[in-house]
C-alpha cells in the first residue's frame, strides 16, 4: 500500500512539534538556528514561533551575539506555561509532585504505604492525585507514574508488582477515567533513568546511558540514542531477579539467589541480621534489635567488620551483574542511584572493580560508573518527562 499523503493539518502539527522540541532542548535559541537545526524554512519557523508565543509556551528573552549583521532575538520555553504530575510509587511511601516544563518541582505530597494491600495502594494514588490536580498549578497536561514491577507501558498496565499485590492492573485506564488526562505508566527504574538522562549532568540527546537503581529492589533503565529501550516485554533492565547465587536465599519473586537477595538495601539489612551471631566483634551484633540501614551505615563508617563483609559482598555482586549489561550493550556511562549509594566511594569503587574484573578488559576500561544526581526526584521527573518527550502535542491547547 502506498504511504498516505500527510494532510495539511498533520504537516502543521509535525512542524510545530519539531520547532517546540528544538526550543525545549536548548536553553535559548534564535529563529535562524531553529531553521538550521530543523531544516524548515525561515518563514515556516517564524509562523510556528508566532503561534507558540500566542499560546504562551515560548517567549523572547533578549538578544544573542551578532555574527555580523543584526543580533538575533533569542527564544526560550516558558517554564511555567504547563505542568505535569510525576509519581514515584516507592517501597514504603508514595510521592507525587507537580513539575514544570523545566523539571522544577513545585509541590510535593507523600504518604506512607502499606505494601501488601493492593486496593489500599490504589486509593492512596487517588488521594495524592486528587490533591495535586486541585492545586494552584494550572494547566496540568498529563500524569506520569513510575511503579516497581513489570509494566506494559503501551497499554498502561502494571503486569506484575509483587510487593504491591498488583496483577494486570489497568492503571492508565483507571486514572484516565478519573482525571481525564493523558497517563503514562513506567517501571520505576526506567523512569529514574529518564530523569537522570534529561535532568542529570552532561547528557546529550543522542547519548547512551544505563541507570541502575539499587534500593529495596534493583533494576536498570537503558537509554539507547537518547530513547528508553524497554525490550519486547517491557522488562529490559530487570537485573534484580537474575540468579547470581546457586541455592541462595529465597527471593520475594519465588526464585533463590536473585541479585536482590544479596545487593539490595533490603538484603543488606537481612544479611547483617542473619550473620550477626558469627561476628561477636561487631557493634551491630551487640544490638540485633536495632539493625537498620542507618545503623549499618554508621557501622560501615567505623569499619565495622560485619558491615564491611555485607556491603562489600553487595557491591561485588552488583558489579558482576553490571558486567553482563556492559558485555551485552557496551554502554560506557553507568549511573547508580537509590538507597545504597549512601555507602559512598568505597562501595562505588568495589562495584566498579567487580565490573572490570568480570567484563572484557578493553570494554571495561572505557566504562565509567558514577553516582546519580537526583535521588528520589529522578523517578518523578523521569515519569513526567517521558510523556512529554514522547508526545509534544500534550503542550498544545486542544482546539
Ligand atoms: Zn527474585
Amino acid at each position: 500500500m502506498p504511504p498516505r499523503k500527510a494532510t495539511h493539518q498533520q504537516t502543521k502539527q509535525h512542524n510545530r512539534d519539531l520547532v517546540l522540541k528544538t526550543i525545549f532542548s536548548h536553553e535559548s535559541i534564535s529563529r535562524a538556528e531553529i531553521a538550521r537545526v530543523t531544516k524548515l524554512t525561515r518563514a515556516t519557523v517564524s509562523d510556528m514561533v508566532a503561534n507558540l508565543v500566542d499560546e504562551g509556551l515560548v517567549e523572547e528573552i533578549g538578544y544573542g551575539e551578532s555574527i555580523g549583521g543584526k543580533a538575533p532575538i533569542l527564544l526560550s520555553l516558558v517554564a511555567d506555561a504547563r505542568y505535569l504530575v510525576g509519581l514515584n510509587l516507592a517501597q514504603d511511601k508514595f510521592i507525587g509532585s507537580v513539575v514544570n516544563l523545566l523539571g522544577e518541582i513545585k509541590e510535593t505530597v507523600e504518604f506512607p504505604v502499606d505494601e501488601s494491600d493492593g486496593e489500599q495502594a490504589l486509593q492512596l494514588i487517588y488521594k495524592i492525585l486528587d490533591q495535586l490536580t486541585e492545586s494552584e498549578w494550572k494547566p496540568i497536561v498529563g500524569i506520569g507514574i513510575g511503579t516497581p514491577g513489570l509494566v506494559n507501558t503501551r497499554e498502561g498496565v502494571v503486569v506484575n508488582a509483587v510487593n504491591l499485590d498488583w496483577q494486570d492492573l489497568p492503571l492508565a485506564r483507571l486514572l484516565e477515567t478519573r482525571y481525564s488526562l493523558p497517563i503514562t505508566v513506567l517501571n520505576d527504574s526506567q523512569a529514574t533513568a529518564i530523569g537522570e538522562f534529561v535532568y542529570g549532568d552532561g547528557h546529550h540527546s543522542e547519548d547512551n546511558l544505563i541507570v541502575v537503581t539499587v534500593k529495596h529492589g534493583i533494576g536498570a533503565g537503558i537509554l539507547i540514542n537518547g530513547s528508553l529501550f524497554q525490550g519486547d516485554g517491557g522488562g529490559a533492565g530487570e537485573i534484580g531477579h537474575v540468579v547470581v547465587q546457586e541455592n541462595g536465599t529465597l527471593c520475594r519473586c519465588g526464585k533463590h539467589g536473585c541479585l536482590e537477595t544479596v545487593a539490595s538495601a533490603r538484603a543488606v539489612v537481612q544479611r547483617v541480621a542473619d550473620l550477626a551471631s558469627e561476628y561477636s566483634n561487631s557493634e551491630l551484633a551487640n544490638s540485633p534489635q536495632n539493625i537498620s540501614l542507618d545503623a549499618i551505615e554508621d557501622a560501615w563508617g567505623e569499619n565495622d567488620p560485619l558491615a564491611q563483609k555485607v556491603i562489600f559482598d553487595a557491591a561485588f555482586a552488583l558489579g558482576k551483574s553490571i558486567a553482563h549489561l556492559v558485555g551485552a550493550l557496551n554502554i560506557q556511562k553507568i549511573v547508580l542511584t537509590g538507597d545504597m549509594v549512601r555507602f559512598g566511594e568505597s562501595w562505588l569503587r568495589t562495584v566498579q572493580e567487580a565490573m572490570s574484573d568480570a567484563a572484557l578488559t578493553r570494554i571495561a576500561q572505557d566504562t565509567q560508573i558514577e553516582i546519580g544526581k537526583l535521588e528520589f526526584r529522578g523517578c518523578i521527573l523521569g515519569a513526567s518527562a517521558f510523556m512529554l518527550l514522547k508526545d509534544y502535542s500534550l503542550l498544545f491547547t486542544q482546539d
